[in-house]
């Protein structure tokens, strides 16, 4: 057993995490809907191409969507049913993407991998790959690229931070399914051929800092609540000391940042021959009845979900994809839940400000608050004035979207969404060559 405190770091933070609403109720499995729509793009890179026609009668766990290239994803289905349209879809979020829509018959069957040959990096990598795992904490990047680096790697650290507000299925995981945990992350490390795991875990989840104590191969670092300790290099310099470099990567530093989420998919993967067709979310906010967490088919509608909750209470006044600081905000409720959802949360008006922006009045918090210490108001004015160029000099492409500049702007400055275009504008003017 070995636990130890991060390492403090000094900026940053401090969010109401309002983690009660369900904190300590146990995740509970969502029966299957009716219909799934499952998106060919639940990942970063290329969507999946798919590989199934209207009419096809398919299995819980056959491939329905082939990854098309280096960075793309594989995708199964969630459910056994027939195809009724593999059709374009505006969701909520407000972007167009291909959804393969499958009908249940009800059946309860599933496909399986063969055995796992051997437990050879390769082997296990290619198995990952195969089952379409992507980093499941939000990012979406295929995590077989992520398991191989091209350099020579030291430390694998595994996020147990959860440090947006409301969510908790991390939290959950790490106490009703440690071992599957333990077990995934021990693959991980054998891909990567690392002797050194860490599991960073914030101070307010006691239980979870006991589950893992018991592991004489996993060292724990209790973490200080601050926001945004989840994020790659905040934890990488918390738990190990070091430093990644701007515009560096983690294994820059010779770390890699695994999710708790996608470590128990590896190991369903490698152990249970599963591919990847259901994940856990939080569903949150004062204005869902019963705010839950739940294992829930990769393809279900939010409003299934919704009802599944007891349906809305009050006024919700905003609904999020995710956490209330990095997450998206919807427009209405047409979503289906991807691999890398971590929950959905309904805020009434006593939860969120709807307050129109004012000029900004220069106080400074919003730089005095950036965990990577960049001037977010220059950002932002450089940005609305179209000024990408001098955007990026004040380093635009730095940003981690993490939100903390805006949390507490006097004048409710929309900083990120301001930023986030500007970071897309760079992106478009050097893929074009100016
Ligand atoms: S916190 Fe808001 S008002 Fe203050 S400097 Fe930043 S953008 Fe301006
Ligand atoms: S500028 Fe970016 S990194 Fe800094 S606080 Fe704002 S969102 Fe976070």
């Amino acid at each position: 057993m070995s636990i130890r405190k991060g390492k403090p770091y000094p900026y940053g933070i401090h969010v109401k995490d309002m983690k009660e609403l369900c904190a300590e109720s146990p995740i509970i499995k969502m029966p299957a809907p009716k219909k799934v729509y499952i998106s060919m793009s639940q990942h970063i890179g290329a969507p999946a191409i798919p590989v199934v026609n209207v009419g096809d009668k398919v299995t819980k766990r056959q491939l329905i969507g082939k990854e098309s290239g280096m960075i793309s994803a594989n995708v199964f289905s969630s459910i056994c049913g027939t195809v009724t349209a593999i059709e374009d879809i505006v969701t909520a979020s407000g972007l167009k993407m291909k959804h393969v829509v499958i009908e249940n018959d009800g059946r309860d069957e599933e496909i399986f991998f063969d055995n796992i040959a051997d437990f050879e990096p390769k082997t296990i990598i290619e198995r990952i790959r195969l089952a379409g795992i992507v980093g499941l904490g939000g990012a979406g990047f295929p995590t077989a690229v992520k398991l191989s680096p091209s350099t020579k790697l030291d430390t694998l650290v595994i996020n147990g931070a959860e440090c947006e507000p409301y969510l908790n299925c991390d939290y959950r995981l790490m106490i009703e399914n440690t071992e599957d945990i333990y077990r995934g992350v021990k693959y991980a490390a054998m891909a990567l051929g690392i002797k050194k795991i860490i599991i960073g875990i914030e101070a307010n989840k006691p239980k979870a800092i006991e589950a893992f104590s018991k592991y004489d191969d996993i060292e724990v670092v209790v973490l200080k609540k601050q926001y945004p300790m989840g994020s790659e290099k905040h934890l990488i310099y918390c738990t190990t000391g070091k430093k990644v470099p701007c515009g560096k990567m983690p294994f820059d530093v010779g770390c890699c940042v695994q999710n708790i989420k996608t470590v128990i998919a590896i190991k369903h993967a490698i152990e249970d021959n599963k591919a990847l067709s259901s994940t856990v979310l939080t569903v949150s906010g004062k204005g869902i009845k019963t705010p839950m967490n739940l294992r829930i088919q990769i393809g279900t509608p939010l409003e299934d979900i919704i009802e599944f909750c007891g349906g809305l209470v009050g006024e919700t006044v905003k609904i999020i994809s995710g956490g209330p600081m990095m997450g998206k905000g919807m427009i209405g409720t047409k979503s289906f839940t991807r691999k890398t959802n971590s929950g959905y949360l309904f805020l009434t008006k006593e939860e969120t400000s709807l307050e129109e922006p004012t000029n900004c009045i220069n106080c400074g918090v919003c730089a005095k608050n950036c965990p990577m210490r960049l001037m977010p108001m220059y950002i932002e004015s450089y940005a609305l004035n179209g000024d990408y160029a001098n955007a990026e000099k004040y380093g635009a492409m730095n940003c981690i979207e993490c939100g903390s500049c805006a949390y507490n702007c006097p004048a409710k400055r929309s900083l990120v969404q301001s930023i986030s275009l500007a970071k897309n504008k760079i992106k478009e003017m050097k893929k074009n060559g100016r």
